[in-house]
C-alpha cells in the first residue's frame, strides 16, 4: 500500500494527462491505494471571452469544485481527499508563502509518491503549471522536510521516462473524466485533437500497449542524477520552447478587481 498524491494547478489537470494512472491505482491494482488530491486553484478564471466574465470568480469556483468532485468519483476519490490551496487561477506563485504552505501539506500527509506538472522540460506552457512543479520539486531537492523522499513524477513532460499503458477499449474513460468538466469543453475540444494522437504516440514507447499516458520520473541520489538530463532531441527541443513566452494571466481591469478581493477574502483561511 502507497500513499500517492497529485499536484493538479487546475481542477481538470489530473483528468487530461494522469486519468488511467489514477483510475488503476485507485481501483484496479490489487494493493489498496491511498489518492489524494492537491489543488491550487479552483479554476476561477476558466471560461474564455468576456461574455462570461459574470461567471468568473467565485461562481466558478464552485461549479468547478463540483466538476472535480464527480470526475474523481469515478475513481472512488472522496471530496475528503481533495485540498484545496486556495490559489487564484492565473496566479499561482512561486515564493516563500507557497513553499511553505506546500512544505506542511506535505509533512502531514508524508506520501510515497507525488505526481506533478513538469516545470523544467516542460510541455505545458502555463505560469500555474510551472510553478507547482517547481515548489514541489523545491521542497523535495532542498530537503525541506527531514527524512522524506518521495518518489516525483512529472506529467506533461517533454521527456517522459514512464508510460503507463491501456488498450483501445479502455480509451473512452478520458473522454467520460473529461465529460464531468462541462465548463470547459470550449477548452477540450482543442485539445481533444492532440491528445489522443499524443497517447497513441506514447503507446509505441512501451510494449503490449496501445496507448499510454506518460511521465518523468525525477532522481534525487547521487548515482541516479545522471538518468535527470533528457536525450539531445527533447534538450533541443526544451531549450527552443523555454525560450518562448510562458502563459501568465493578463486580465481586463475589472477582473483584476474580482482577483484582489478573492485575495481579501481567502488570505485568513487556513488549510
Ligand atoms: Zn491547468
Amino acid at each position: 500500500m502507497a500513499k500517492i498524491i497529485f499536484f493538479q494547478p487546475h481542477p481538470d489537470d489530473l483528468e487530461l494527462f494522469c486519468g488511467h494512472i489514477m483510475h488503476y491505482l485507485a481501483k484496479k491494482s490489487k494493493k489498496k491505494h491511498i489518492l489524494k488530491i492537491a489543488s491550487l486553484t479552483k479554476g476561477e478564471f476558466g471560461l474564455p471571452g468576456p461574455e462570461y466574465d459574470k461567471f468568473k470568480g467565485e461562481l466558478l469556483a464552485r461549479v468547478r469544485t463540483h466538476e472535480l468532485f464527480a470526475a474523481q468519483s469515478m475513481h472512488e476519490i472522496p471530496p475528503e481527499n481533495i485540498t484545496f490551496f486556495n490559489y487564484i487561477d492565473g496566479f499561482v506563485p512561486f515564493n516563500r508563502e507557497i513553499i511553505n504552505k506546500v512544505t506542511g501539506y506535505l509533512r502531514i500527509e508524508s506520501p510515497d509518491v507525488i505526481f506533478a506538472p513538469e516545470p523544467i522540460y516542460t510541455g505545458y506552457y502555463h505560469m500555474d503549471h510551472i510553478n507547482c512543479g517547481r515548489v514541489v520539486y523545491y521542497i523535495i531537492h532542498k530537503g525541506l522536510i527531514e527524512d522524506f523522499t518521495p518518489n516525483l513524477f512529472f506529467y506533461t513532460s517533454l521527456c517522459p521516462n514512464y508510460f503507463f499503458g491501456f488498450d483501445e477499449k479502455e480509451f473512452d474513460l478520458t473522454y467520460q473524466l473529461l465529460a464531468c468538466h462541462k465548463t470547459q469543453n470550449w477548452f477540450f475540444n482543442n485539445l481533444k485533437m492532440i491528445l489522443k494522437p499524443q497517447m497513441r504516440y506514447y503507446g509505441t514507447k512501451i510494449h503490449g500497449w496501445k496507448y499510454a499516458e506518460a511521465f518523468r520520473r525525477v532522481y534525487f541520489t547521487k548515482k541516479n542524477l545522471e538518468k535527470n538530463k533528457p536525450s539531445f532531441v527533447p534538450r533541443v527541443f526544451s531549450h527552443f520552447f523555454s525560450s518562448l513566452p510562458w502563459y501568465k494571466a493578463k486580465y481586463p481591469a475589472h477582473l483584476l478587481e474580482k482577483v484582489k478581493v478573492m485575495e481579501r477574502a481567502r488570505k485568513n483561511v487556513s488549510l
